[in-house]
């Protein structure tokens, strides 16, 4: 079993304990991703600098809903996000986006 699907297992594990699943809906998953995106960003509410801890579990819960919502609809994270980067690569070519913050319709 790989480090991956260790995670994925003790996720669940979590939850069954809990009976937390019946609360894990597609779209409330979607609302908690973008809950825990916000405090992720609230790590850097003031400044520039950051806590190391409260930062990677910030990350760590957008990640474990991530994983969850994937879960639920019945696809792999791995997988969508390998072929979303395939998509990225034609949308921003490098000739046209080399150095620069542009979105690909300004390219
Ligand atoms: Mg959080």
């Amino acid at each position: 079993m790989d480090k991956l699907e260790k995670l994925q297992n003790k996720i669940k594990q979590f939850h069954l304990e809990r009976d937390w699943s019946q609360f894990h809906s597609p779209e409330n998953l979607a609302k908690s991703i973008s809950i825990e995106a916000g405090e992720l960003l609230e790590c850097f509410q003031w400044n520039s600098e950051f806590d190391l801890e409260d930062l990677t579990d910030e990350m760590a819960d957008v990640y474990i809903y991530l994983l969850d919502l994937a879960d639920r609809i019945g696809v792999d994270l791995i997988d969508i996000a390998d072929k979303k980067m395939d998509k990225n690569a034609i949308k921003y070519p490098v000739e046209k986006s080399k150095g620069k913050s542009d979105k690909y319709n300004k390219l």
